[in-house]
């Protein structure tokens, strides 16, 4: 049945120095594909009248499950030749919350969040814990080398030789970050349902060459992920450390429900703050109209967008894109 309420995904899948003259055509297209099938997987869930939470859970696992994203396989490698995954999510109508980290045989972490978020009394679950719930949910296990992509292995051993700790996507080696090289791949989704309820999510394998368990923003509510009815959905992408020190999400949802600041405008000023700490990234923003933001202070960030047309846009550079 028709029905006239905004429904709409916005997606993400990394910010960072991405250089026009680095990224071949065959290559851009190969990531606006894999975005376009990720907006398509989670409209068909919106268009079929389901949740803001599933749209989100749909996008994502797409993602994680293309090598060409640093989230579920093809994630990158810690310095212990590890893939350490996180991720979190958010439903806007409840406030219901759930996270994963230092995960490394949960095939899709986005559902391994979920369920923390709809199975347990908890929010955020690490490690082995977490990897022994999702089992008992039902989920996924897969042998780590499941994650293995040659690719993340070379930038691993290029890293270490290097002695830095890499974020996806980047191709300068200049960094905001002292020892980290801007490389990002983080992927990330916010939805608004024809309910009008908001949902966010974000998923990553977080930086090469990490160790001591470093944990990002991405699996932290308030940091990477944030959903709220009352003002919008938020999924991050950046120098994590930043989007942690500034509750970028948080903070972006906050500006808006509090000082009724513009979407884009709140994600603009987070950015700044961020900027101003020595960080960079991105914002993905959507309200409960259906108005929404993609904003980042990166060179480009891989992004797309798809509403009640059923037309998928995806983009790269700060230019508009061009359905596909
Ligand atoms: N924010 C992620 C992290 O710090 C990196 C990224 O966005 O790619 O782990």
């Amino acid at each position: 049945m028709a029905d006239s309420s905004p429904i709409r995904l916005i997606i993400h899948g990394g910010a960072g120095t991405i250089k026009r003259n680095k990224l071949t055509n065959e290559r851009e297209h190969a990531y606006r594909h894999a975005l376009a099938q990720s907006l398509i997987a989670g409209h068909a869930v919106l268009a079929e009248g389901g949740s803001s939470m599933d749209a989100v859970i749909a996008a994502i696992v797409t993602m994680e499950d293309s090598p060409l994203f640093n989230a579920g396989k093809g994630a990158v490698f810690s310095h212990a030749g590890h893939n350490e995954l996180e991720a979190s999510i958010m439903d806007g109508a409840t406030r219901m919350a759930g996270a994963v980290a230092g995960v490394t045989t949960i095939r899709n972490p986005i559902r391994a969040a979920q369920a923390v978020m709809t199975k347990s009394a908890h929010v955020m679950l690490i490690g082995q814990g977490a990897e022994t719930f999702a089992a008992e949910q039902g989920l996924e296990i897969v042998d780590p080398s499941y994650f293995y992509t040659q690719h993340r292995w070379d930038q691993l051993q290029k890293a270490i030789a290097k002695e830095r700790v890499l974020r996806d996507h980047d191709a300068d080696p200049g960094t905001p970050l002292p020892g980290v090289d801007e490389k990002r791949g983080t992927v990330g989704a916010v939805a608004l349902d024809r309910y009008g309820n908001l949902a966010a999510g974000t998923s990553t394998g977080g930086l090469t060459n990490k160790r001591y368990g470093r944990v990002g923003d991405s699996s932290i509510i308030g940091a990477g992920t944030y959903a709220d009815n009352r003002s919008v959905a938020v999924s991050a992408t950046g120098t994590g450390e930043m989007f942690i020190r500034t509750a970028a999400a948080f903070n972006t949802a906050a500006q808006v429900r509090l000082q009724c600041v513009p979407i884009a405008e709140a994600a603009d000023n987070t950015l700044a703050e961020i900027a101003a700490m020595g960080g960079d990234g991105g914002l993905i923003v959507l309200d409960m109209h259906g108005n929404y933001a993609m904003r980042f202070n990166t060179s480009g960030m891989y992004r797309g967008t798809i509403g009640n047309d059923g037309i998928a846009w995806t983009g790269v550079f700060p230019e508009t894109g061009t359905p596909v």
